[in-house]
């Protein structure tokens, strides 16, 4: 056992190919009665229990059974948990390390954000709150985590390399995409973002625990519009979580990613006042139930892509750069 992690652990709970890590679209609802929604659709709940990582006791892990036979996994709101961490790389290494052992390969994780269009609020294409968006890219802050210690992710650049080319699942983009204009649109949600028409990227929160600056929600709107005018392409950054896509690319998983815009960001001239309050009616009456059945149909019917990029996007790198770094022990080498 090192300060970081202990590699004598070993994984004991279920495989499964597909999961769910989602975050703050299922806020509005317990995990006993997100638990009892997959239930009444059929599905079989055979575990939910904290189990063993290297980095420590890991978030509830719940194991479901399709009707169809099909095995997956719900970790709860990005891996959080209750009076622990939020946010945190040993947080996302326990929830990651989870699915990476029980063999996931189809990640779904949703979050919610604030908009920083920089258009006409009013414009029929504008990202405005309510409406639902696959992402084209993120904003790495400078603390997502991209290594696994203890694993031969260890160093994040050998023995593989993740590119970030389309850091989300292009195949499985498409497939959400369909799935939303075709029973979600335009209620609950008005009209769904796609990057073949607009590239948002999504910027997540540097300083946990707050809002994003007036400063930095008018920088990202000054800048997306400049970088529009040169790409002749419309580009707008939207604030919000994102769990790290790099340690989704480094275990070889399909990451779909959608975002909520749940309200504008903090200091856009079209933010109303009382900005929580508004967000806090949607958490609770409108996106649970519609996000939860979505990724329900996802899981239950989508196949792992094989016309999409991203596992050509982790590269392997030539095998002698592992051996010129320290070996781990003084017998190895
Ligand atoms: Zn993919």
């Amino acid at each position: 056992m090192t300060d970081n992690f202990d590699s004598a652990v070993r994984y004991s709970g279920p495989r499964a190919q597909f999961a769910s890590l989602t975050g703050s679209p299922l806020w509005g609802l317990s995990v006993s009665a997100i638990i009892e929604i997959f239930k009444d659709r059929g599905w079989t709940h055979n575990l939910s229990e904290r189990l063993p990582t290297p980095f420590g006791l890991g978030p509830q892990l719940n194991h479901f059974t399709t009707p169809q036979g099909r095995d997956v996994i719900w970790i709860p709101s990005y891996g959080m948990v209750q009076d622990e961490e939020f946010f945190t790389h040993k947080m996302e290494r326990r929830a990651f390390w989870l699915l990476w052992q029980a063999g996931v390969e189809l990640l779904i994780t949703g979050g919610t954000s604030g908009t920083a269009d920089w258009r006409d609020p009013q414009g029929e294409d504008t990202v405005r709150p309510g409406d639902f968006v696959i992402p084209w890219s993120f904003y790495r802050d400078q603390d997502m985590v991209g290594t696994m210690p203890g694993s031969d992710m260890a160093t994040g650049f050998l023995p593989r390399i993740a590119l970030m080319g389309d850091p989300f699942c292009t195949s499985l983009g498409r497939e959400l995409e369909r799935r939303v204009n075709a029973g979600l649109v335009p209620q609950p949600f008005r009209r769904v973002h796609h990057p073949d028409t607009v590239k948002v990227s999504i910027h997540p929160p540097g300083g946990r625990g707050s809002f994003e600056t007036d400063f930095e929600v008018l920088t990202w709107r000054v800048l997306t519009q400049l970088i529009s005018q040169q790409e002749q392409c419309p580009h707008v950054m939207i604030f919000g979580d994102c769990i790290s896509p790099i340690l989704a690319r480094q275990m070889g998983m399909h990451l779909v990613y959608y975002h909520i815009p749940s309200n504008w960001g903090q200091g856009h001239p079209a933010t109303k006042a009382h900005l929580v309050d508004s967000l806090d009616a949607l958490y609770l009456d409108v996106l649970p139930q519609a996000c939860l059945n979505l990724e329900i149909d996802l899981l239950t019917g989508a196949e792992i892509p094989s016309d999409c990029a991203c596992r050509d996007n982790l590269k392997s790198r030539p095998p002698v750069y592992m051996k010129s770094v320290s070996p781990a022990t003084n017998s190895g080498g």
